[in-house]
């Protein structure tokens, strides 16, 4: 048995007994093997290091009220990697490989997943790398698709807090025909210089407008753009620069079935100040409710700095209470770990 203070866990690696890792070579994945030691070897000179040719992904794992572990949506997480598979020109891992990693390192971890009530979760990192070694530009000859899980901390124990946004104009995320709307690292790397900065001023999240115009939102660094109009409409990005994220999916379903309007279109910067909510929404966190938007010498306000906005909130309860087994899973977005 693993002796963990679920209480002290935050958003960080964390250990576990093993990953599951499997090898592409000659045109075909092998049956993958879990892995005990938490490092890598690979050629000095693979792709990955040189050109980038890595994609990752983001999932959790809960243990639900009547103790199922459960996976949420893994069916759209192996989509999407699929997809930015294509794009950057690696192997795709199929939804059934995807699944099976998913069922196999789960099962080998399965002390890591915290107790339901604790409000923790478990965090499954899905990785796929060049690994072959590659020095002219071309794609790497071979690729190692693996998945590592961690225990995660209640992100808002003490309730659900709101943050300030800041918007830069002086950087971008991702190029109006570019790679905005695949899940690479490399997105990352071209963001966090922003990223800290934004840190050192006192804002956690930054706000991307749309890179050729600087007019229409795209989306924040690391999650979706989500906003509830004064008419209760929940409105979100349509753009090509924008990740398309799980949660925002289902919190736009969650929204149709409490009756509500939801509309998925260009917002332009302008609107930003007629909204009831913002917030910014992904894996980790769900939600985090924005109550102020900060552009140079603009300070757009909107909501309160000490809560969470109705509507966001109840979108969130409803989210967790699905994830964490608490209310019927009307739409069959868990999957059940055997
Ligand atoms: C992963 C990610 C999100 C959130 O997606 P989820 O599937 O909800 O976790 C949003 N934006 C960016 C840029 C991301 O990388």
């Amino acid at each position: 048995m693993v002796e963990i203070d679920w209480s002290k866990l935050g958003f960080a690696y964390t250990p576990t007994r093993s990953h599951i890792r499997y090898h592409w070579k000659d045109g075909k994945w092998d049956a993958g093997a879990l892995v005990q030691k938490d490092t890598i070897e690979m050629s000095i000179a693979a792709g990955c290091l040189h050109y980038g040719q890595e994609a990752f992904e983001g999932l959790k794992v809960f243990r639900q009220k009547d103790g199922k572990v459960v996976a949420f949506r893994p069916d759209r997480n192996a989509e999407r990697m699929q997809r930015t598979a294509v794009r950057t020109v690696m192997p795709p891992v199929p939804t059934e490989m995807f699944l099976d990693a998913l069922d196999r390192v789960v099962r080998d971890n399965i002390d890591y997943v915290p107790p339901y009530g604790t409000g923790c979760s478990m965090y499954v990192r899905p990785l796929l790398i060049g690994s072959g070694p590659q020095i002219g530009v071309a794609p790497a000859h071979e690729y190692d698709f693996l998945m590592m899980v961690m225990p995660m901390g209640d992100y808002y124990k003490g309730g659900i807090k709101p943050v300030r946004a800041i918007i830069f104009d002086e950087y971008d995320r991702a190029a109006p025909n570019g790679t905005g709307d695949i899940k690479i690292g490399g997105n990352y790397a071209a963001s966090l210089y922003a990223h800290e900065k934004a840190h050192g001023m006192g804002f956690p999240v930054e706000l991307y407008l749309d890179s050729a115009t600087h007019t229409k939102v795209d989306e924040f660094a690391t999650s979706n753009f989500v906003a509830i109009a004064k008419d209760g409409t929940y409105v979100t990005v349509d753009s090509r620069s924008v990740l398309p994220s799980v949660t925002n999916l289902s919190l736009q379903q969650l929204s149709r079935d409490l009756g509500h309007k939801v509309e998925v279109r260009t917002v332009p910067y302008e609107e930003l100040g007629t909204f009831a909510e913002i917030g910014a929404c992904g894996t980790a966190v769900v939600v985090t409710p924005v109550y102020e938007i900060v552009r140079g010498d603009t300070t757009i306000r909107v909501g309160s700095p000490d809560v969470c906005g109705p509507r966001l909130q109840e979108l969130h309860d409803m989210l967790q209470d699905i994830q964490f087994g608490r209310a019927p899973d009307a739409h069959g977005w868990c999957h059940e770990i055997k």
